[in-house]
């Protein structure tokens, strides 16, 4: 199963379903749909309205991040796993770079992993080297060290996916070469497999994706599917991404 996860972070109104409803016709009359899933997550405020109008459609959709403990709290604008499952999220990610660089911690991004799993919420755990460990060839030590300080042997893993971004590559229209992707990736899911007996959970690449790119990511085997930041905010964009993948 391939995954195409689009990540809007601070874009969207009501309105902006109109992106997700024509994705959703496409995707519903595509002869390779049972081969991906699409997940979109949204801002918090439009998960209960997108959620409740894809109930029984294609799209599942997530929340971009969440509270690490409790259920209700007194803390100010903090929202958690329960709450967004109450609302009909079926997913979420964790771990993204922008959330790293405001204060989330290795151990934080434990607990919201840990806590989003008990809420049954599939969990999207990102991860990545930034730009001075790669130019120091670190990008594989960090890599590791991402996933062994959070992801335990105890956790759920079918309901993990994690998704591997670069954070140099997020947004810059850089992408790693296919030599530096094979490499990263089949250290991740070597990584993983020590941590769940041999079993790797499904691992995206982030970073850049467009529809003129894709075929590059289609012959490494290893990746499962994309996390989709710019280009997910454009249906027309989007579903290029899906259709040149599988042309
Ligand atoms: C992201 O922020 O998760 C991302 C992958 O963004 P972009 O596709 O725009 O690089």
């Amino acid at each position: 199963m391939k995954y195409f996860i689009g990540n809007w972070k601070m874009f969207g109104v009501p309105n902006s379903i109109n992106i997700l409803n024509k994705i959703n016709s496409y995707y519903s009359k595509d002869k390779n749909r049972s081969k991906y899933r699409v997940i979109i997550t949204p801002p918090y405020t439009l998960i209960e309205s997108y959620a409740k109008h894809f109930k029984n459609k294609k799209i599942s959709i997530g929340s971009q991040n969440c509270y690490q403990k409790d259920y209700f709290s007194s803390n100010t604008a903090a929202i958690s796993p329960y709450m967004i499952k109450k609302v009909g999220a079926r997913y979420t990610l964790i771990g993204h770079s922008d959330n790293r660089s405001e204060g989330d911690t290795n151990e934080m991004l434990k607990a919201k992993v840990q806590f989003a799993l008990k809420n049954n919420l599939r969990v999207v755990f990102c991860i990545g080297e930034n730009k001075t460990e790669k130019r120091n060839k670190k990008t594989l030590s960090a890599l590791k060290r991402q996933i062994s300080k959070v992801l335990e042997k105890k956790f759920r893993i079918s309901n993990i996916i994690v998704a591997y971004e670069p954070i140099w590559s997020i947004g810059t229209g850089k992408i790693p070469t296919k030599i530096e992707l094979e490499n990263t990736t089949m250290h991740i899911k070597k990584v993983l497999k020590n941590i769940f007996k041999g079993k790797s959970p499904p691992v995206l690449y982030g970073g850049s994706v467009d529809g003129n790119n894709v075929e590059i990511f289609r012959e490494i085997r290893e990746i499962d599917g994309f996390l989709i930041g710019g280009a997910s905010k454009s249906s027309k964009k989007f579903i290029d991404i899906i259709k040149n993948y599988y042309r």
